[in-house]
């Protein structure tokens, strides 16, 4: 896993969250909404363990996208 992956995963992760929640709305079953919730938590989750500099091992700003180069250090990211 790198910081690029852990990125789009987040996203995508929200994503799908946000659509089990709609489902959720749609159908009613709480469990749907629970795995949505769960789903949003997990993107998160691996985010603040993944998406950190590969020089410093800084956690960077998830709002922030990924740096051109790290706030922390300097090192350019590619
Ligand atoms: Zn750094």
């Amino acid at each position: 896993m790198n910081y690029r992956k852990s990125f789009w995963l987040m996203w995508a992760m929200c994503v799908a969250g946000l659509l089990l929640l709609y489902l959720f709305v749609a159908v009613g079953h709480i469990a749907i909404a629970y795995a949505g919730v769960l789903c949003m938590l997990a993107g998160l989750g691996q985010t603040v363990k993944f998406f950190r500099c590969p020089y410093c091992g800084k956690l960077w700003r998830l709002r922030g996208g990924i740096p051109k180069e790290c706030p922390y250090c300097g090192e350019k990211i590619r």
